[in-house]
């Protein structure tokens, strides 16, 4: 097990008040070794990247925007950079921004060269999982498409099959684009449906294109989704369409706001699903991978109350240690004092009241989990396992 980490990574801002809260990485890390569940030997730095490592998925002329905006002496114009989508609300251009989005990439490409090399079999990048990025465009507040790079890298370096797995409340849209022609990279996403969330994609016809037919599987859900409708989906879908793929490894994007508590989407799940979903990854990374799997974070904006603990629960599930009912209280005590804010004192949310619709979302998310199966399965058997 690697945990890979970089205190830099977890001390920046996007912008004053900025939902996307970098400092989350470093209370996961905290929470994580209060609790017994991460030895010190097990945390390593990234490796660094070139900004040819870049290259294997980004436009030659946006990562020189890029890196011309994170200098205040060298910042291009607004509208130039607006037209590929920095100097934004979502995507502000913020100081050293080229270096440090590049450290996120560098962290992520160590865990998946860890991993893909044998010198660990599990590792994880929680500040990683920047999974809306473009090939020239920044997206939701990703810049850079770590996950993609490292894909790419697993793809063509390591000669590995891989499977992508993203639970973000959004659509993983940057990854799948980027792989949409690939048969070597299949990418499977549950989130909300593209008709109520940013951004505005991954319904069930996206299914990959020419030699990568078949390597796009999207599972758009219903808004207040609840946990046992999303282990259902979950698992109608996920294990078929991992078993027909054989990968050689699993990536995990942990994104955490499909939890109730989240300001930016409208899922309903609780800690109890989330970690469900984690543990199924692990035990088909098991089964189909000789347990080889990479873990990054993503979104998650309930930061301080909800990422750290669901974020601690994905690391323990990959670890397959067990964490204490009790969140420590002396982290709790001294993060309350750092931020101002209450946090839970347990790993176990309180069940938010059942919805009367509850039986109705389920319904509607079933069906659309059998009709894509079964548009999936008749792809298949045209296309028959590279
Ligand atoms: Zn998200």
């Amino acid at each position: 097990m690697r945990f890979v980490f970089d205190p830099e990574l977890a001390s920046f801002q996007l912008a004053p008040e900025h939902p996307f809260k970098p400092l989350r990485y470093e209370l996961a890390r905290t929470l994580l070794r209060a609790a017994g569940a991460l030895e010190e030997d097990e945390v390593v730095p990234p490796r660094p990247v070139s900004d040819d490592d870049l290259l294997t998925v980004h436009d030659e002329r946006y990562v020189g925007l890029v890196r011309a905006a994170s200098a205040p002496s060298s910042r291009p114009p607004d509208p130039e950079l607006q037209r590929h989508g920095l100097a934004t609300a979502d995507n502000p251009v913020f100081p050293r921004m080229h270096q440090l989005v590049r450290g996120v990439v560098a962290a992520t490409v160590t865990a998946v060269d860890l991993v893909a090399a044998g010198a660990a079999r599990r590792a994880a990048n929680l500040s990683g999982g920047l999974h809306h990025a473009l090939r020239d465009r920044a997206s939701g507040f990703c810049v850079y498409n770590d996950l993609a790079v490292a894909i790419r890298r697993a793809v063509d370096r390591h000669g590995l099959r891989v499977a992508y797995v993203d639970v973000d409340a959004h659509h993983g849209d940057g990854v799948q684009w980027l792989f949409y022609d690939e048969p070597r990279v299949l990418t499977v996403s549950l989130h909300e449906s593209g008709r109520y969330l940013f951004p505005g994609t991954g319904f069930t016809y996206e299914t990959g294109n020419g030699r990568g037919r078949g390597t796009a599987v999207n599972v758009p859900l219903e808004p207040f989704t609840d946990d046992d409708s999303f282990l259902e989906c979950f698992e109608a879908v996920v294990p078929r369409a991992l078993r027909r793929f054989a990968p050689d490894l699993i990536v995990l994007q942990a994104g955490a706001d499909m939890h109730h508590r989240d300001p930016l989407a409208d899922l309903s799940l609780t800690l109890r699903g989330m970690r469900g979903a984690y543990e199924r990854v692990v035990e088909l990374a098991e089964e189909l991978t000789g347990g080889r799997l990479v873990l990054t974070g993503g979104g998650g904006y309930d930061a301080y109350r909800t990422v750290p603990r669901a974020w601690a629960l994905a690391w323990s599930a990959l670890a397959g240690r067990s964490l204490p009912a009790e969140v420590p209280p002396a982290w709790r005590e001294e993060w309350e004092g750092r931020l101002g804010v209450e946090l839970p004192a347990t790993f176990v949310d309180e069940e938010p009241e059942p919805s009367p619709r509850a039986a109705a979302i389920a319904g509607r998310n079933r069906s659309v989990a059998q009709r894509l199966l079964a548009q999936l399965e008749e792809i298949w058997s045209e296309a028959p396992a590279a």
